[in-house]
Order: structure tokens, then sequence, then C-alpha cells
């Protein structure tokens, strides 16, 4: 894809978040890297209102290359660049079931997101859930720093979810099974029954992956 086209749909995936309700206000970010270079939302922009001139361009060590302020989270969209060379995209939002369900767990864990649909495992997998630290914080930062190079999708207590993929699609598909598992575990008082591990097994086996018990 070339690269107008690829801001284009920058620009249109981002709108659609926002008109899917998965964001509102000035709330979210999102990013795509064109070869060595990331082009991400401005600060204060509204995802729903977005324009190809709301875009600022920057070198995967984070210099500003053109266009104005970039997103203060834009240490995290370079966190999980480096860590995952596939990711062709990420995309940091505030969808409402998420982080209702963060705020009913008490403690960070590496597999925070029950898996009530095998669509959520196959296309997720494991979501951990990082404790509560304040927007564009060095804490915050390091905290998605560290489980970048092992996960695909993290929920942030009380904030919303960071996810990488290899395009702007992967990555919307990746929060909408996020986004509905959270609101059955809602819905069903946590009492509702997940895909067993063996079923959970069978798709790691498949996808040809493993997920950390602990972080190194
Ligand atoms: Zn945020």
């Amino acid at each position: 894809m070339n690269k107008e086209n690829s801001l284009h749909d920058l620009v249109r995936f981002s709108r659609l978040l926002y008109d899917r309700h998965l964001v509102h206000a000035e709330g979210g970010n999102t990013s795509i890297r064109i070869g060595n270079e990331i082009w991400i939302t401005q600060t204060g922009t509204v995802l729903g209102r977005l324009t190809e001139n709301d875009l600022t361009r920057l070198s995967l060590n984070g210099e500003l290359l053109s266009g104005g302020k970039p997103s203060k989270e834009w240490p995290m969209h370079l966190a999980f660049y480096h860590a995952r060379p596939q990711a062709g995209a990420v995309i940091h939002i505030h969808p409402t079931y998420s982080i209702a369900y963060s705020t009913l767990l008490d403690e960070p864990s590496l597999d925070a997101v029950p898996a009530y649909t095998s669509a959520l495992y196959r296309r997720a997998g494991r979501v951990p859930m990082i404790d509560y630290y304040p927007v564009g914080s060095p804490e915050l930062h390091q905290a998605v720093s560290a489980l970048a190079p092992y996960f695909y999708a993290i929920l942030m207590k009380q904030h919303g979810i960071t996810v990488a993929a290899p395009d702007l699609a992967t990555a919307i598909g990746i929060i909408e099974e996020i986004e509905q598992c959270c609101h059955i575990a809602l819905l069903t008082n946590g009492k509702g029954i997940p895909i067993t591990p063996a079923e959970k097994d069978a798709i790691d086996k498949r996808q040809g992956r493993t997920w950390p018990e602990t972080l190194p």
C-alpha cells in the first residue's frame, strides 16, 4: 500500500473507532508505521473529526520529522513498534465496557480478560492488565514497554486498551473482541464460563505462540 492510501486508511479507521463509540471526546490516539517512520495523531485531536492534517510524522526514535505536537502517548506507540517488528499499526482507545471491567479487577494480571469466545482468544490471545498510571507518565510508558514484547493487546486499568497489529483492520478486530468479552463479563456478573484451557492450548499450538506466566 502506498503512503497516501495508508494515511487515508489511518483517518478512515480512526473515525470508525469514534463512530462505534469505542472512544469519545479527545480520547484515544492511533498510529501506523510506514518504513522507518511513524505517523501518529496529534495531541488534542478528536478521532471522529480526524483529517490528514492532524497527523504527525516521527522517526522510530521519537524525533519529530513533520507536523504538530504528537499525542502525549507517543512513547507507548514506539514501545510497541520496537517490541513487535511485525506491527504496522498501534491503536490506543477508551472503550466503555473494557474500562468498566478493569475497575473490578484488584491486581494487575498477565491474563485479565476472560476468553468467553474463541474469537477473542484466536485474535488477542491472553490480554494482560496493567495498574492505573497517569496519562502520558513515564510509569505508564514503562509498564506498557515491559509487556509489549509478549502480548498483542494490553488492558490499562481505569483508562483503556492499547493494541499492536500488522494493520489497522486487525488491530480494530482485536479491540472489538476484547470489548465484547469485557461486556459479557459484566452481563454475566463474572459467572460466565470461558473456553476451556484445552481449547486455548489448541489455538496457541495452531498459531505457534506461547505466553509468559511471569515477566522475566
Ligand atoms: Zn488514553
